[in-house]
């Protein structure tokens, strides 16, 4: 028999493994591992469980009524093909290649090695064809985005499926129950769900998309939010790729989308081209900080630091695992230049908490310089980011009462205005280390 693995690519539709194992036309396992090695090497929240739950289940709905089973275990890939291989005999395993994590590479180099000491064939293959090597990249992007988007017909598939005993015997981790527990703060996984953000964004949101880049505010709506859909693979960049040069086609937003399409350009090239999948994480560091930076570091994780923009992006993050590129990129920066000791879990902290991480976006971030000093300054970028002020003032309910002036840098407050706005600092909001504050020019209008 043969097996289809998913992986991050939790769809049916525009799916070349699912293809081709249907093609191969025989009797087919469809397998999905919440695998141990993943779940504790230290990316992984149950923010993205709970997502991929309910990506499993929009799923298993689709295959239910055409008689398939899609056998979800709670083991690493490999200790359950190792097991369907001695009991069963498997001939192919249809899958797409992950990439992008040390963890991943080493799980990948173990797994050819079983399959070609028993001569099983793992098909791992990528969402786009061969690349070129040469410059003209665009040209081919393009070329491979307007290629057909196949519906597989799952009447062809001759579904296999194996005992609930089976999977328990092979299962060796419980499933947290909040993985079942909806929770609102979150975009809900699934192709389904994928395609009403999509369908919304092209024909409603998509009205203020120009508006809403860098601007944290108008962006939680007006963004097109598909992030975590195609980090996951509810989508396929060109599904998205074809709908949107067909609302175009009808009139919808030609700019916005235009700008947006630029936008998937950009993350496909960066995938492909830029990180072409050789693991880029961080090994943490051996050093120990001192108890106070340690303290520090703890109140940068939690939003708790005192630097209003950085603490709310923070707090945003946490809640809802969302946040625009630029702000993305401030804690970055924070996490860089002041906690350079603690890189490395700094940045599984804030790979944990999006719910879209991808990891060859994330670390190629990671590995640009941080060029521009703007970065560096969360009081300058808090005064000139548009919306910000709604921004603050929704995360960080304790500055409420303050007007902006004081909004941007509440460490300016006299003893006499903390009583008057209700913010003691130090006590309702921290102050930063005074050297960090950085020192700023401030202009007449930006005082009102
Ligand atoms: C430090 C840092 C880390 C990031 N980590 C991730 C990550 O783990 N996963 C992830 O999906 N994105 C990551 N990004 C890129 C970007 O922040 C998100 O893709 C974007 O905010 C998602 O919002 P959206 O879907 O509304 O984007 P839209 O603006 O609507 O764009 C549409 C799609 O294009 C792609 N895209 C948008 N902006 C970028 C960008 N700057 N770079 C590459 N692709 C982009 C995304 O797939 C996005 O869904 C990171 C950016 C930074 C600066």
């Amino acid at each position: 028999m043969n097996i289809l693995w998913f992986q991050r690519d939790l769809r049916l539709a525009d799916h070349a493994p699912l293809q081709a194992a249907i093609e191969a036309g025989q009797p087919l396992l469809l397998i999905y591992c919440y695998e141990p090695i993943m779940l504790n090497e230290g990316h992984f929240n149950p923010r993205h469980g709970r997502f991929i739950m309910e990506s499993l289940q929009d799923l298993s709905n689709v295959l239910k009524s055409s008689g398939i089973v899609l056998h979800v275990f709670r083991n690493d890939f490999l200790a359950v093909l190792q097991k369907i291989h001695r009991r069963y005999g498997v001939g192919c395993i249809f899958s797409y290649r992950e990439k992008g994590l040390k963890a991943l590479e080493k799980r990948n180099e173990a797994i050819e090695a079983f399959c070609h000491e028993n001569e099983i064939d793992w098909q791992a293959s990528e969402p786009l064809e061969e690349l070129p090597t040469s410059a003209n990249w665009k040209k081919f992007w393009q070329k491979e985005m307007k290629k057909k988007v196949i519906t597989p017909d799952l009447s062809r598939i001759k579904p296999i499926s194996v005992s609930i005993g089976f999977i328990e015997e092979l299962s060796i981790i419980d499933t947290p129950d909040q993985y079942y527990i909806p929770d609102f703060h979150f975009q809900r996984g699934g192709p389904e769900q994928a395609q009403d953000w999509l369908n919304s964004f092209l024909k409603i949101r998509a009205v203020q998309y120009l508006e809403a880049d860098n601007n944290p505010y108008l962006s939680r709506y007006n963004a097109s939010r598909l992030s975590p859909y195609i980090a996951w693979g509810n989508l396929s960049v060109r599904q998205i790729f074809q709908a949107c040069q067909q609302a175009i086609g009808e009139g919808f937003y030609p700019n916005a989308l235009k700008d947006f399409l630029a936008h998937l350009y950009k993350h496909d090239h960066i995938l492909f081209t830029t990180h072409q999948g050789f693991a880029c994480d961080l090994l943490p560091s051996e050093h120990v900080g001192n108890e106070d930076r340690e303290k520090l570091f703890e109140c940068w994780k939690k939003g708790r630091l005192g630097f209003p923009l950085v603490d709310a992006s923070m707090r945003c993050l946490l809640e809802t695992g969302y946040l625009i590129p630029r702000l993305r990129l401030l804690l970055l920066s924070v996490l860089k230049q002041r906690f350079p000791e603690f890189e490395a879990k700094g940045l599984c902290w804030l790979a944990q908490h999006s719910l879209d991480f991808e990891p060859r976006l994330f670390y190629y971030y990671v590995s640009q310089p941080i060029a521009s000093r703007k970065y560096l300054n969360p009081v300058r970028e808090s005064q000139k980011m548009e919306s910000s002020i709604h921004f603050l003032r929704i995360w960080l309910p304790e500055l409420v009462n303050l007007p902006p002036r004081f909004l941007h840098e509440p460490w300016r407050l006299r003893r006499s205005e903390q009583n008057r706005y209700a913010v003691w600092l130090g006590s309702s909001y921290p102050v930063p280390p005074k050297e960090w504050i950085p020192r700023t020019i401030r202009k007449k209008k930006q005082l009102t």
